[in-house]
């Protein structure tokens, strides 16, 4: 019996985790990537040397969540701003000790701490950028794209994180992997070189309400299009007319129907993808100078550095015509 209950409870929570994923494996990938070749030269030799684990690592953040079931994981990948808001007379702490310090850890592991967990990243890799640790900078480099990438998903800013508040349950992982592996290939990536952040704190927060603006608008562009739309022609369907699911038991939805909503959202998708890869790019940059801008070539064999540079040079060729190279990506859907 108890044998039963557990693998009913599995099945029941699994898709459920999975369907907060943020961006999906797709997603992170190409933030991590691409913000590589927004780094100025004097960071993204060393960057690209590493560009694999990088990229790589961009989901390991969500194993830790998911593989190995760290708890204090969760909280650090959304924040349900509502919650901190709940009358127009709440003001959210910017800062990470006086949000500590005003909440406590049940209320912080509940409602998420996205946008203080950020910062902590940064300053984290300030310091190992001050102390030239290969292995931290990267680790937490990687980590911290991560978090500009959740944070630039409008539902992880938002209580209604799956649409589960207006009837709409499934759309986090629609809206953030399945339109993203259907239509994610004709996105442009170049976003330009990175740009200095004088205000770090600021920037974090300019990153979550602008994605938490977005929250609304690309749940009631899918409120509309399920009211026009043709309800038998909603989701895939075997031949026989049974609705398809992905390996997370998550329903597939009809490329009609992806199709429709990808468009109804007019770039929002792209837009958000490319805030993550300069905003990535900005604060590893921002961290690196602060640092005191460290030579990062003296932390590799000036050997791995020649040999890399005749691919380095056409990659970063091909990224400033909006194309990144070498992806084969485990897909969700
Ligand atoms: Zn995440």
């Amino acid at each position: 019996m108890k044998k039963h209950i557990a693998v009913v409870s599995l099945t029941v929570l699994l898709p459920f985790c999975m369907l907060l994923i943020s961006w999906g494996t797709w997603g992170h990938q190409h933030i991590n990537h691409a913000a590589v070749f927004a780094l100025p030269d004097s960071m993204r030799s060393f960057f690209y040397n590493h560009i694999d684990f990088i990229t790589e690592e961009s989901v390991i953040p969500d194993v830790r969540k998911y593989t190995l079931n760290d708890k204090a994981e969760f909280a650090r990948h959304y924040i349900d701003l509502e919650s901190f808001q709940t009358s127009p007379a709440d003001s959210v702490p910017r800062g990470v000790k006086e949000a500590y310090s005003k909440y406590d850890s049940k209320f912080l592991d509940k409602n998420g701490l996205l946008p203080w967990y950020m910062i902590e990243v940064v300053q984290k890799l300030t310091r190992a950028f001050q102390d030239k640790k290969k292995a931290e900078i990267l680790f937490l480099a990687a980590d911290l794209g991560h978090y500009v990438g959740d944070a630039a998903q409008p539902l992880h800013t938002s209580l209604n994180h799956d649409g589960q508040l207006t009837d709409q349950k499934g759309i986090h992982a629609f809206f953030e992997s399945q339109l993203l592996e259907q239509f994610g290939s004709s996105y442009n990536f170049y976003t330009g070189n990175a740009v200095y952040i004088p205000d770090v704190q600021k920037e974090v927060w300019k990153l979550i309400n602008d994605s938490h603006r977005l929250a609304d608008t690309l749940l009631l562009a899918e409120k509309q299009l399920s009211r026009s739309f043709d309800t038998g022609n909603v989701y895939m369907k075997s031949p026989a007319g049974v609705i398809v699911k992905n390996k997370y038991n998550q329903p597939v939805h009809s490329y009609a129907y992806a199709s429709a909503y990808h468009n109804a959202l007019n770039g929002l998708v792209q837009r958000q993808i490319r805030v993550a890869i300069a905003a990535t790019a900005n604060l590893w940059y921002t961290a690196w100078v602060n640092a005191g801008r460290p030579d990062l070539t003296l932390l590799d064999e000036p050997s791995l550095t020649n040999r890399n540079r005749k691919h380095y040079k056409k990659d970063y060729k091909e990224w400033t015509k909006g194309r990144l190279f070498g992806f084969k990506i485990d897909k969700e859907f």
